[in-house]
């Protein structure tokens, strides 16, 4: 995973090392398989509490909701999330009764229509949020969230930025950075 090969140019560029230390806030990651990506989810998700909002941005096919299932299982959901074709809004429950939202905002086209699907509620009504697509809604975020942008490298691999505002993310990333990478 840290192996050299990961410094040599790749298609005339070169790839930043696995895991840099941007500053207290961010961390970045290259995730070699969508396997890797659940795992790194689900160590995530051990971590979620209460009114914890995870957006998830990035193209399609870029892994959000790949990432999604991770954070999931690790929060300890009963069911799987899929890929929500039509539904914006899917709700998963854990064996203790509390719930988790996954929402994808993708055929949202604006503030207004956010406002219509109760977004605003989702996010103050204690129950942590992950939320695909947080650009088509960006009037509508809470000031305090993590973002995780991800981005196609290759075929199996995928960068994923961890961007943490406000002092709870900011203490959940410095947590994370320890347990998932032990830096
Ligand atoms: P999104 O929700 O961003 O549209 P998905 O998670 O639904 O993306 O799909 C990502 C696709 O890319 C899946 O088919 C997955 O198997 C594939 N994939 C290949 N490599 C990776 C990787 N390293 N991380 C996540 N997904 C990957
Ligand atoms: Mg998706």
């Amino acid at each position: 995973m840290r192996g050299a090969r990961l410094f040599g140019p790749i298609r005339g560029r070169i790839m930043p090392p696995p895991m840099p230390i941007l500053d207290e806030r961010s961390l970045e990651f290259l995730s070699h398989s969508p396997e890797q990506t659940r795992r790194l989810g689900t160590r995530l998700g051990e971590g979620v509490a209460e009114g914890d909002v995870i957006c998830l941005a990035g193209d399609l096919g870029a892994g959000k909701t790949t990432l999604a299932q991770g954070i999931a299982r690790g929060w300890g959901a009963l069911q799987a999330i899929t890929s929500p074709t039509f539904v914006l809004i899917n709700e998963y429950r854990r064996a203790d009764a509390s719930m988790l939202y996954h929402v994808d905002a993708y055929r949202l086209s604006g503030p207004g229509e956010a406002e219509g699907i109760g977004l605003h509620e989702l996010f103050t009504a204690g129950h942590p949020v992950i939320l695909e697509w947080p650009e088509r809604v960006a009037e509508c975020l809470p000031s305090d969230r993590l973002t995780i942008a991800l981005s196609w490298v290759d075929e199996s691999r995928r960068r994923l930025r961890f961007e943490a505002e406000g002092e709870r993310y900011v203490q959940w990333l410095r947590d994370y950075r320890k347990t998932a990478f032990g830096g």
